[in-house]
C-alpha cells in the first residue's frame, strides 16, 4: 500500500536505537498503518490495526537457521498463494509480485550468509509486502492443507507449508499456469522445491511423522479450512487427500 508506513531503519546503531526508542515511547512496537479506511474489509478491526511497522534486519541475525528457513519459506508461500487467489486484485497482485521477487531472490542468500543485512532487509520487506497482499486477497490450498498437519502433529507452520506448497502449485497449474509463469519463467514447483531444499526443510509427510491412516481425517479438516475457499481451484476432500498422497 502506498499509504502504509513501513520503517526500514538504516543499518547503523544510532538510527536503530532512535527507532527503538521512538517505538518504546509510543508503545507502538510492530504496528502497522492502515489508512485506506474506505476499502471494504470483511475481517479485523481498524482500531486494532498496526499504525507503523518497524522492519529492522539486525534484530533477525540471531535467530536460528531453522527459524529463518521456515519463516522465510512461509513468507514465500504467502506471495505465491496471494498471487493467484480467487479474491486477488490488481493491488494485491502487485504486492505479491514485489514480495515474490524480494523473497525468491534473497532466501538462499540469507541462509548462506546470515549476517548479510541487505538480504535480510529484503526478506523482511518482502514478508511485509506478502502479508499486505494476503490481507487483501487471502491465501489458498497450501495453507488449507498445512494447517491440519500443525493441528494434528504440531508441525511448525513453515515446515508444513514447505511440504505442501510445491504439490499445490503443480495441482493449481492447470488453472493458473500463466500466472505462475509471471512469477517464474519455468517450472515454479521445481523452483519452490529447490528453495525448500536450500532451507533444509522436510520434503515429505513421512519426514514430519505423519501417518497415511490419518489422511482421511486430515483431508476432511483441510476441506473446511477458510483459506482454501480462496484457492483458484475448489479444494474438495478428494483433492486434499490426493495432495497428501502426493506429499507422502
Ligand atoms: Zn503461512
Amino acid at each position: 500500500m502506498g499509504d502504509d508506513e513501513v520503517v526500514r531503519p538504516r543499518h547503523h546503531r544510532a538510527a536503530q536505537r532512535a527507532e527503538r526508542l521512538r517505538v518504546a515511547d509510543d508503545r507502538l512496537a510492530l504496528l502497522r498503518v492502515r489508512e485506506n479506511l474506505g476499502e471494504p474489509r470483511d475481517r479485523g478491526d481498524e482500531k486494532a490495526a498496526f499504525r507503523v511497522v518497524i522492519l529492522d534486519p539486525a534484530l533477525t541475525t540471531s535467530q536460528p537457521r531453522e527459524v529463518t528457513a521456515a519463516a522465510g519459506y512461509d513468507a514465500i508461500s504467502h506471495a505465491v498463494e496471494a498471487y493467484v487467489t480467487k479474491t486477488k486484485t490488481d493491488t494485491s497482485q502487485a504486492m505479491a509480485l514485489e514480495a515474490w521477487r524480494l523473497l525468491e531472490g534473497n532466501y538462499e542468500r540469507v541462509l548462506e550468509a546470515p549476517l548479510d543485512l541487505h538480504a535480510r532487509d529484503a526478506m523482511l520487506y518482502g514478508a511485509n509486502r506478502a502479508g499486505a497482499a494476503i490481507e487483501l486477497s487471502m491465501l489458498g490450498a497450501t495453507h488449507a492443507c498445512a494447517n491440519p498437519l500443525t493441528a494434528k502433529y504440531g508441525t511448525t507452520h513453515g515446515v508444513a507449508i514447505a511440504v505442501m506448497l510445491p504439490h499445490v502449485v503443480r495441482w493449481n497449474a492447470g488453472a493458473v499456469g500463466p500466472s505462475y509463469l509471471q512469477l517464474w519463467a519455468g517450472d515454479l514447483a521445481a523452483r519452490l522445491d529447490r528453495l525448500a531444499r536450500a532451507g533444509g526443510l522436510p520434503r515429505t509427510l513421512r519426514e514430519i511423522g505423519a501417518s497415511r491412516r490419518d489422511f482421511d481425517a486430515l483431508a476432511a479438516d483441510a476441506e473446511t479450512q477458510w483459506t482454501g475457499k480462496h484457492n483458484p481451484r475448489p479444494l474438495t476432500i478428494a483433492d486434499a487427500r490426493a495432495l497428501y498422497e502426493a506429499a507422502w
